[in-house]
């Protein structure tokens, strides 16, 4: 399969892990038409001024899968690979994640197609509000809330939220505050929502080393991205003695054997964009960031980086997936003949959306939780779906990422079972 992300059909191949779970929980055919496709695709193409003075047309989405569970949830992408279809395929898999995890939440994915590395502060503002002012009434806290994803961070959702609330009714604004998740804490957000979706992965991390009586501590992990999700998962890795001993960005793949000071790197990358020019690590190619032997692997930026050369290549006891669809089918199928396990993304990232829900919660009640709480929250939910998904799946003798597929499948069947299709 191409490793080109272009070409790849990302959608596609999120639905054949549904027909596979929907096979295997002897799904209704009404139902899965109706799952097949999202209900709403919308494009929007903007105009924005630029420092210089021109003015820029900007393509942007918001994809809107399904909302039986409840309103439309997921993140906004802004990168220059962005495709109807990847969003398509990260909405679908919003869907599943959420009914994965008993949130009351649908699936909805959006994002813009540029470079947002190349841009102003101002102009990264200017384009939000406009895209979020041409969104309009498409979101809303009861019925789309947008958070965090590639390329956007609290800052975006502050300025969306404050878009939002500005154009609505003035006796409404503060009840708005919850239109959008993963806003800073100054502004609405919740604590622990930064670096909720690497807490995520490393419980799921930590469940699995119990099961296995491995020992984490003096272990090791190699983490593809260093953005939010695989510098908060290294560092919190760290705590546990486990080191990162080779990651990689878009500028380029570093090791040091002896481990990185993850807290120091993830300010460097927040210092300076990327990881390049890190003075504490060697410049290794992909290959030999792939090629890396080492307990974990976190593959933490975009979709499609592991196809069967990469898999071959890899000597990791354990893939934890922080990214939305790292592993490709072949990457997939060669990872199984050589029994190498994955935790899967709906399940593994999944700390993002979760504490994302208890903030959309927060605001609705005007309440702010102390950390302890969202953690502890948290834990309890990521560790449940973990341990349902491994029963499931060892009882079935199916693999785990279809075994989240198929437990989330049965939930959003017995939503249709019971309300019926109208009229
Ligand atoms: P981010 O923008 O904070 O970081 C993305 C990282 O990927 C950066 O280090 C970037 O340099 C790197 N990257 C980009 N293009 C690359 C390439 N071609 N090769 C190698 N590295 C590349 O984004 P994030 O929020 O950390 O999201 C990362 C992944 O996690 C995405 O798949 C996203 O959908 C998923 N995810 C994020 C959240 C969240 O809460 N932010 C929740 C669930 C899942």
């Amino acid at each position: 399969m191409s490793a080109n992300p272009e070409e790849y059909r990302f959608f596609e191949v999120v639905q054949g892990y549904i027909e596979q779970a929907a096979a295997l929980t002897g799904l209704p055919s009404h139902v899965k038409a109706i799952l097949a496709e999202p209900k709403n695709e919308l494009i929007i193409h903007f105009p924005v001024r630029m420092d210089s003075g021109e003015m820029r047309v900007f393509k942007g989405y918001r994809v809107q899968h399904n909302n039986v569970m409840g309103p439309y949830k997921g993140g906004m992408r802004y990168h220059e690979q962005v495709t109807l279809n990847e969003l398509k395929a990260l909405a679908t898999q919003m869907t599943w994640k959420c009914a994965l995890l008993g949130i009351p939440f649908g699936g909805g994915k959006g994002g813009i197609k540029f470079k947002p590395r190349e841009h102003s502060i101002d102009e990264l503002r200017r384009i939000t509000r406009r895209f979020t002012h041409a969104l309009g009434s498409n979101i809303g806290p009861s019925h789309d809330i947008p958070a965090p994803d590639m390329g956007t961070n609290s800052q975006t959702m502050v300025w969306m939220m404050d878009t939002y609330i500005n154009t609505g009714p003035t006796y409404e604004k503060n009840d708005q505050r919850a239109v959008v998740t993963g806003k800073t804490i100054n502004s609405g957000g919740s604590e622990g929502r930064e670096a909720a979706t690497g807490q995520g992965v490393v419980h799921c991390i930590k469940e699995w080393a119990r099961e296995n009586r491995f020992d984490l501590e003096g272990a090791t992990a190699i983490v593809q991205g260093f953005g939010n999700v695989g510098s908060n998962a290294s560092v919190l890795l760290a705590k546990l003695g486990v080191s990162t001993i080779a990651t990689g960005d878009h500028s380029g793949y570093l090791r040091n054997e002896e481990g990185f000071n993850a807290h120091k790197l993830q300010d460097y990358v927040q210092a300076n964009g990327s990881i390049a020019g890190y003075p504490r690590g060697d410049k290794i190619t992909r290959k030999e960031f792939f090629e890396t032997k080492a307990d974990l692997f976190i593959p933490a930026a975009l979709e499609n980086q592991v196809g069967a050369e990469e898999a071959n290549n890899l000597k990791v006891r354990l893939i934890a997936e922080g990214a939305n669809g790292p592993i490709n089918p072949d990457g997939a199928a060669v990872l199984a003949d050589r029994g190498v396990p994955v935790i899967p993304d709906i399940l593994a990232n999944a700390g993002g959306v979760t504490v994302s829900y208890y903030e959309w919660v927060q605001n609705r009640n005007s309440e702010h939780w102390d950390s302890e709480e969202v953690q502890r929250r948290l834990l309890h939910m990521i560790r449940r779906a973990y341990q349902r998904t491994m029963f499931y799946a060892t009882e079935k003798k199916i693999d785990p990422r279809i075994a989240a597929y198929s437990l989330a499948l049965e939930s959003l069947a017995t939503s249709y079972a019971e309300r019926g299709i109208f009229p």
